[in-house]
Parts: structure tokens; C-alpha cells; sequence
């Protein structure tokens, strides 16, 4: 039987306006006990920033909730409802199938934001899933969504990570966890979709004008507020797919139920960090086309804002007129994502390079770098974070050469790059320090990564997977003394393939 908190113990102060919406958005469910909660990782600086008290979350009554064994006061769990594309097929009903929505807080930073448990049991969107989730992936979200926060990347967060005392079946056995998730809210492009599909224009506008409130309070005052919206979906997705390409990340699953109206990166799966910069590159062992490979993400995200249009058409049509005014409003809206995108990226690119003024050829001196280095094999990462220090001395171009099979293709482009850089005007320490703002030295190497799990899920040992928490918070400091965390692998702890592990 679950049970409910006390009034004191763990005070969330929810505050909640989904579970307002009407019953068709979602099951009220509540998580399903486990028999022996134990909490391995708490993030007490986004608990302060959610007005949460660390020692509270982390007391005996903070992880029967955190585990679904306890239901914290106020809270009214909830599974929402939302359909999906799943890798170009629709599916009308998918679901929270093993995620309780807790309720929503709001943060000191005056923003609301949802608490989730993910993995905490079956609902009614289950199908034949178990409604659990594996430490495995757990710690995997975990990792990588505070990495790409401490990135700069707009992104869900971990809150915490407990153990279930349970087992769960996938491949192998694996130990039961559960994650407490915050977002900024689990609105998806398959939320849409799921009322669209049903034709269900009442619910369309409500929930239009809930994620209006929610994420884009400037469209309720526009003249056609769903445009607006659809802009600001557009344009927050491009921004935030070239932040993804500028630091190598591939998502891995970007179905539509996977894409977040608030811009958010959500729902990390498959997800990885490239090493050797290669465009093509896929790590999912479930992408089998590369549909979701890495320099595919911004067609991706066209695709699936494309069905974010279609299933608004009936409001858009309602709000410019006609049929044909209503279709031509989707298109201009998604005639907007290529020019965001290529300028979001072209931007990031010169910084990247430690370009602070535009020319015309600085985008083919970007390509020509990029060409280089897929070439030769060059790590992302290291090449940039290298770039920096060769911005301000010539004398460590050494340094950057040796990343490529063949160094002379690098000398060829640091020609021309010099050449460019003749036209800034910043001092080069001051390029050097620009450029280690956007260069970050660490990224959540995959072989690290995998090490880090390994330990946890066969040893019971945290402490790797703490350490790397460590590297992966401060991504764009030099520390000389944590050098280890930012070489690739070697060929043999090469890690080629991830997996969604649902
Ligand atoms: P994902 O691949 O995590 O984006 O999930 C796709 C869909 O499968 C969502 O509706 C999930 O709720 C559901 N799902 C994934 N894993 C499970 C599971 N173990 N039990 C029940 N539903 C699941
Ligand atoms: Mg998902």
C-alpha cells in the first residue's frame, strides 16, 4: 500500500496546473512501491534551486518518495498522455509508461518546473513495458543531462537517483532504479499529436494555450497566438539542435514524443558525445538507417516540427481565415527553421574559432576545418579545446597537428585560419579565454561513461561515476590535475554502440 507523507518531512510546495487540465490529458496513477529504496546520488544544488531541503530529500521519508514508495503531500501523480513518431512510424497512443508526473514547483529562479519520477512502475500507457527502469540508463540520464547543463545546453535535469532493492529483466538482470527528473515541463510534439490524431480541436486549444502560459506568454498576446507558438517551438529547437552539433552530442532517439515544446533536450537514451569528428556517425544500436545520425539531427528536427505544424493546422486555419491561409502560415513557420539553424550554427562557429567580427569566407573556413578533421580523424572535442591555446601561441599548433592522422592537413588550414585571424582585434589571450568559454575541456567520454556504469551497476562502487559528476560540472575550466578525463579512448576501450536499455 503507499502511503502519504507527512505534512513537514519533505516540503515540495507543489503547485500543480497540469493535473487542472481535463482527465483526457492523463491517468491519475501513483507510482508503485519498491521493496528496499536506497538513494546513490542526490543533486543538492538543483534541490536549492528548487526551494527543496537537501538533507529532507535525502532523510528516510525524502527517499520513500523518491523512490514512489510514499506520495509527498500535495502531490497528485499523473501519467500523461501523448503520442508518436517513432522512427517515421506514427503511433496514436504511447504515453508515460513508467513515469509519474509528481506535480510542478516553482524554483527560485521564478520558472515552474515538473518533478518526475521515471521508472517508478505501470500506468495505463504501459503496454507490454514493465513500467521500470534499469541503474544503468538511470545513471546514464543522469550523467549526460547534468553534463549538457553544466554545457550550457538548454536541457531536463537530474534531481536524484535511487535503487529499487528490485530486479529488472532486460538483456541481462539488471538492479531496478528510479530517476527523479525535472523539466521544464513533459509537453512533446506527441502530446500534440495525440489530440490532433483524435481530432479533438478543444483539447488542441487547450492545450495550446496551457503551453502558451507555460513557455511563450508573448504569443498570448500576439494577434495569432498558435503561430506564435509554433514560431517560438521552431525557432527554440533550431537554436538548440546547433547548440547539440557544436559540441558533437547526438540524441540518438529523436522521435517526436522525444522532442520538448519548451526547446528542452529531453528523454536521453542512446544519447553520445562523438569522439572522432565524423558526421555520419551513429551510436544507437536501434538506428539502423542512421536516421538520427549526428549531421541528420537538423532534418530530424525539421521532420518532427513538421508534424508539430500539421497536427496545429486546425487552429492555424482557424486563426488566419482559410484552409489555404492557415497552410500557408505552417509553411512560412517552417520555412523559418533552416535559416535559424544554419545562423545559430554559423555563430557558434566562430566562436568556436575565435572569430568575434563576420566575413563572407568564415563559414567554408569552418567546413574546411570540419572536412580536415573527418579526414583525419581528429577528436571534436580535443581539437577545439586545443584551437584555444593555439589562438594565443602559435607555438602550440603542435599540440593540434598531432590530433590528425596527417598533420599536414591541419598545417594548411592554421595557414588560412592565421590569415583570418589577422582581421580580430581582440589580444590573443583574450581570443584564447573567449574561445575556452565555447571549447569545453570535458564532455562525458562514452568508454568513461561506460566504466562509471559499470562500476555502479557490478560493484556497487559510485565512486567513479561521483568523480566523473566532478569533471563533467565545471566542462570549460582548465584542470590540469583531471588531464585523464579529456583523452579519447583508445582503440580498445573504444565504445561503438549504445543502447536505449528501456
Ligand atoms: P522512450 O524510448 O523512453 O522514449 O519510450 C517510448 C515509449 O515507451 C514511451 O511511451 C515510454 O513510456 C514507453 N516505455 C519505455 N520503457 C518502458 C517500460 N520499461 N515500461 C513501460 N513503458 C515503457
Ligand atoms: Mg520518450
Amino acid at each position: 500500500m503507499i502511503s502519504v507523507s507527512d505534512e513537514n518531512a519533505v516540503a515540495f510546495h507543489f503547485a500543480n496546473t497540469y493535473a487542472r487540465l481535463p482527465e483526457r490529458f492523463y491517468a491519475r496513477i501513483n507510482p508503485t512501491p519498491v521493496s528496499a529504496p536506497r538513494l546513490v546520488m542526490l543533486n543538492v544544488p538543483l534541490a536549492v534551486s528548487l526551494g527543496l531541503d537537501p538533507a529532507a530529500l535525502a532523510g528516510s521519508d525524502g527517499v520513500q518518495i523518491l523512490s514512489g514508495s510514499c506520495v509527498a503531500s500535495g502531490s497528485e501523480p499523473l501519467a500523461l498522455a501523448y503520442a508518436g513518431h517513432q522512427f517515421g512510424h506514427f503511433v496514436p497512443q504511447l504515453g508515460d509508461g513508467r513515469a509519474n508526473l509528481l506535480g510542478e514547483v516553482l524554483a527560485r529562479d521564478g520558472n515552474r518546473y515538473d518533478i518526475q519520477l521515471k521508472g517508478s512502475g505501470p500506468t495505463p500507457f504501459s503496454r507490454r513495458g514493465d513500467g521500470r527502469a534499469a541503474l544503468g540508463p538511470v545513471l546514464r540520464e543522469y550523467i549526460v543531462s547534468e553534463a549538457m547543463a553544466a554545457l550550457g545546453v538548454p536541457t531536463t535535469r537530474a534531481l536524484a537517483a535511487v535503487t529499487t532493492g528490485e530486479r529488472v529483466f532486460r538483456e541481462t538482470v539488471m538492479p531496478g532504479a528510479v530517476l527523479t527528473r525535472v523539466a521544464a515541463s513533459h509537453l512533446r510534439v506527441g502530446t500534440v499529436q495525440y489530440f490532433a490524431a483524435r481530432g479533438d480541436v478543444d483539447a488542441l486549444r487547450t492545450l495550446v494555450d496551457f503551453a502558451i502560459t507555460r513557455h511563450y506568454p508573448e504569443a498570448a498576446l500576439a494577434k495569432q497566438p498558435c503561430r506564435t507558438l509554433l514560431d517560438g517551438v521552431i525557432g527554440r529547437q533550431a537554436r538548440l539542435i546547433a547548440q547539440w552539433l557544436l559540441l558533437g552530442f547526438i540524441h540518438g532517439v529523436m522521435n517526436t514524443d522525444n522532442t520538448s515544446l519548451s526547446g528542452e533536450t529531453i528523454d536521453f537514451g542512446p544519447c553520445a558525445f562523438m569522439e572522432a569528428y565524423d558526421p555520419d556517425m551513429v551510436f544507437s544500436s536501434i538506428d539502423h538507417q542512421g536516421r538520427y545520425a549526428y549531421s541528420n539531427q537538423p532534418h530530424a528536427a525539421h521532420w518532427n516540427l513538421t508534424r508539430l505544424a500539421e497536427s496545429l493546422l486546425p487552429l492555424l486555419v482557424l486563426e488566419a481565415g482559410s484552409d489555404e491561409a492557415g497552410l500557408a502560415s505552417a509553411q512560412e513557420a517552417l520555412a523559418a527553421f533552416a535559416p535559424q539553424f544554419d545562423a545559430a550554427r554559423l555563430a557558434g562557429l566562430r566562436h568556436k574559432l575565435g572569430l568575434a567580427t563576420e566575413r563572407e569566407g568564415d563559414e567554408a573556413l569552418a567546413e574546411d576545418l570540419l572536412a580536415r578533421m573527418s579526414a583525419n580523424h581528429a577528436d571534436f572535442t580535443l581539437t577545439f579545446r586545443r584551437l584555444c591555446e593555439a589562438a594565443a601561441e602559435p607555438g602550440k599548433d603542435a599540440e593540434v597537428r598531432m590530433l590528425f592522422a596527417d598533420s599536414a592537413a591541419y598545417d594548411a588550414w592554421a595557414a588560412s585560419w592565421r590569415k583570418r585571424l589577422h582581421e580580430e582585434t581582440a589580444s590573443p589571450l583574450d581570443r584564447a579565454a573567449t574561445m575556452r568559454r565555447v571549447n569545453p575541456a570535458f564532455i562525458p567520454r562514452n568508454h568513461i561513461v561506460q566504466a562509471a556504469l559499470d562500476a555502479a551497476v557490478e560493484r556497487e562502487d559510485f565512486k567513479p561515476f561521483e568523480t566523473l559528476l566532478d569533471v563533467i560540472s565545471r566542462p570549460y575550466d582548465d584542470r590540469p590535475e583531471l588531464a585523464q578525463y579529456t583523452i579519447p579512448a583508445r582503440p580498445e576501450q573504444c565504445v561503438t554502440q549504445t543502447f536505449c536499455g528501456t
